[in-house]
């Protein structure tokens, strides 16, 4: 699977730049869909046990042991439902369930009994059940359509239609057709659903975020970025609303935890939910990626950070509202940040140039292939070109809901304004009204309960100045009528926006507007009049989105198939969020000249960085007294003598990934997988051996912790340690 062994960043810039087409012709990295296990050569690499213990169709595998926990993964490892995660996966729900006084978040949460486990709100669960593959039924729905939109249209009515076929022959499980490959590849996936989910055992902050955002996607690492949550079902064992009823779901399979861990070297494997990569694509689409995507979302990205932070600072309730979506977005930032630096270091955009020319050298010199797809590398040129065109006011479209609250609030409360207009008769209005009124609450509610109106006047007024400066086709209308002549008025205006308007307090709105259709349909706004001016903008545009996605979902589908017949091969699909494999060694690397990383960390890390005085790096005085005392128990690994704390693997993951079980060659939990060194953020372009690293927490100190520190011997016994 691996192509390079231990290489410098010297002599991968060598590669990079001397030698495109041996690095295109790296190996396909290794995130296999279960439908490739056997392809992946797994006993070769050192599995211990059969592939069939792993999957075995109709049977019960390892797989059955995998959930996915919204956008992460996690395990069952107990009979009674128990499931380890990441600590940053739980990070939502324990924010939902904290208050300054109760701040769990901060405490950390360990219940004593099933009866104090909490509900994990905004949690919910998914069990890959079975799948088929449907390629044939999509694209047949569309073998003769020219028209790109049309296309698009037909391809979401056709997965529909085997979505809802599926669903009514089996009730019990939710289908989905993921595309594999686009253009090319459909698979059908039949998930069950688990909704209640609980917080069972949450480390504190100083340990679950042990060093913060300045550790984050960096090696050495020292974070216990794990927790530990249940699944209930109703007493029929059918997937159930929270309710106190509920009993422990039992899982076909849970994986057995081995607290002895793993040795430099030693084989490991990954079953998880990956949830984009972007390998299979033109060199176009990594320019757009370097010049326009990352540094316009970091840098966007950043300023909403710092105005969220100033928010908070003087006020907890605020900055406990904000944590989650400060978190994330300080997530993204700093992987995108590592992508520009990673791009620019390995100059994919070359490599990817290079490697497109030699493909359309290939086609050309074959007649079949230039009369079917003689014009494909040029097709696809045309459509960047038209995307880089109007990129900014596309990326803008796309950030302005996620990046101000109120403005999610005006378009909740228009678009169920607009349902109510178009009702035929007052009566039928008022039924409709009932009928959706608590739904349209809970809705505002949610996104009320982060909203800062600190935050929200500045980020808008923000990208009212960004937007006034965009020219020619990155306009966005409803921004250009107001005349706003430069940066100063434009932002004043976004500004003024929030100040004037009544959606800010959240109880006011709720008791105007929800106490009667007409008092629905009669409240105005400047706010509600601005998201309805540009709501128009962006439905205008997504009629251009969508056809470009027409072309562009043939366009890939002819690259991938013309690029496996040259490279004379079957590739491995980019992630799409569905279960994957990856498999690989416990390894250190060398990321710059003179360096060497070790594959493990141990507790005596933590002691020196919180020497640093940094508050990322505050621990809990216990673990520096336990340390001191040798107080390791059976967690300690005799060469380190210490608890191995973090560890480091040359394993194909991605976001999505955050959450897997690291399993040993026996199938046997080992470590959960959260996070990738630095260099290994451009994986998501382009693999490769020499930077590729994820990081995962060492079963042992989850192990130490919960025993030593937090005194959580239960989830031990339940673990059968
Ligand atoms: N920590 C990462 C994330 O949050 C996991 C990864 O991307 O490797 O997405």
């Amino acid at each position: 699977m691996k192509l390079f062994n231990k290489k410098s960043w010297s002599l991968l810039l060598f590669l990079a730049v001397s030698a495109p087409t041996i690095m295109a012709k790296s190996p396909d990295e290794g995130m296999f869909p279960l439908s490739e296990l056997s392809r992946a050569g797994l006993k070769n690499a050192g599995l211990k046990i059969s592939e069939k213990d792993i999957y075995n169709p109709g049977k019960v595998g390892l797989v059955d042991a995998l959930v996915q926990v919204s956008g992460c993964t996690g395990s069952f490892i107990s009979s009674s439902g128990l499931i380890i995660t990441n600590h940053h996966c739980a990070f939502s729900a324990v924010q939902l369930a904290s208050t300054p006084i109760d701040n769990y978040l901060r405490n950390g949460f360990v219940a004593q009994s099933h009866e104090q486990e909490i509900e994990a709100r905004g949690l919910t669960i998914r069990i890959t059940d079975s799948y088929e593959d449907v390629s044939d039924k999509i694209l047949a729905a569309v073998a003769h359509i020219t028209d790109p939109s049309e296309r698009i249209t037909l391809i979401k009515k056709k997965q529909q239609e085997l979505v809802e076929e599926a669903q009514k022959q089996d009730p019990t499980i939710k289908a989905e057709v993921s595309e594999m490959f686009i253009g090319k590849t459909y698979v059908l996936f039949r998930y069950k659903t688990i909704e209640d989910v609980r917080l069972v055992y949450i480390p504190r902050q100083t340990i679950g975020e042990f060093g913060g955002e300045t550790d984050n996607w960096v090696w050495p690492r020292h974070t216990g970025d794990y927790s530990f949550l249940r699944a209930y079902v109703g007493k029929d064992g059918a997937s159930a609303k929270f309710s106190k009823d509920n009993i422990p779901y039992q899982p076909k399979k849970f994986l057995k935890v081995n607290p002895k861990g793993v040795n430099e070297n030693d084989f490991v494997f990954i079953l998880g939910y990956p949830g984009k990569t972007f390998r299979h694509r033109p060199a176009q689409y990594i320019q757009y990626q370097q010049n326009f995507l990352l540094p316009y979302v970091s840098n966007l990205y950043e300023f909403q950070n710092e105005r969220m932070y100033e928010a908070g600072k003087t006020d907890r309730a605020t900055a406990l509202a904000l944590a989650t979506r400060i978190k994330r977005n300080a997530n993204v930032l700093k992987n995108y940040k590592g992508k520009l630096k990673g791009l620019r270091n390995i100059d994919l955009i070359n490599t990817k140039k290079k490697d497109d020319q030699a493909l359309a050298a290939f086609i050309l010199s074959k007649p079949d292939l230039k009369s079917k797809y003689g014009s494909l590398m040029s097709e696809i040129d045309g459509l960047y070109t038209l995307i880089n065109q109007d990129a900014y006011k596309e990326l803008w479209m796309n950030n302005i809901y996620t990046s101000t609250s109120l403005m999610r609030i005006a378009r909740e409360i228009n678009s169920f304004k607009l349902t109510l207009q178009q009702q035929n008769s007052s009566e039928q209005q008022k039924a409709f009204f009932e009928a959706n009124k608590e739904n349209v609450k809970t809705a505002l509610l949610e996104i009320y309960e982060s909203y800062s109106n600190y935050a929200d006047e500045r980020i808008l007024a923000h990208m009212f100045a960004d937007a006034q400066a965009f020219q020619g086709n990155n306009q966005i209308e409803t921004i250009q009528k107001l005349k706003l002549r430069d940066a100063n008025l434009a932002n004043a205006y976004g500004s003024q926006l929030i100040r004037n308007t009544k959606l800010n307090g959240c109880t006011q709105v709720l008791n105007q507007i929800l106490s009667s259709p007409n008092a629905f349909l009669a409240f105005s706004d400047p706010l509600l009049d601005f998201q309805n001016s540009l709501n128009q903008d962006i439905q205008q545009f997504a009629v251009e989105q969508k056809r470009r996605d027409g072309i562009l979902n043939k366009l890939m589908g002819d690259y991938v198939a013309v690029k496996e017949m040259y490279q004379s091969k079957n590739f491995i699909p980019d992630a799409n969020s569905t279960l994957r494999l990856t498999f690989g060694n416990v390894k250190g690397y060398s990321p710059v000249d003179a360096t060497y990383m070790n594959p493990f960390t141990t507790i005596a890390g933590i002691i020196q960085k919180g020497n640093l005085g940094e508050t990322d790096f505050d621990y809990p005085s216990e673990i520096k007294t336990a340390w001191e005392n040798k107080n390791f128990g059976p967690y300690v690994k005799k060469e380190l003598n210490d608890v191995p704390v973090n560890l480091l693997y040359n394993m194909d993951t991605t976001g999505g990934n955050s959450g897997s079980p690291i399993m040993n060659a026996y199938g046997e939990l080992i470590g959960v997988n959260f996070d990738r060194s630095y260099d290994a953020t451009i994986n998501d372009f382009a693999w490769n051996d020499s930077y590729s690293r994820s990081i995962g927490v060492d079963i042992r100190y989850v192990l130490w912790v919960a025993d030593k520190i937090d005194h959580a011997q239960f989830i031990l016994k339940e673990m059968g340690i």
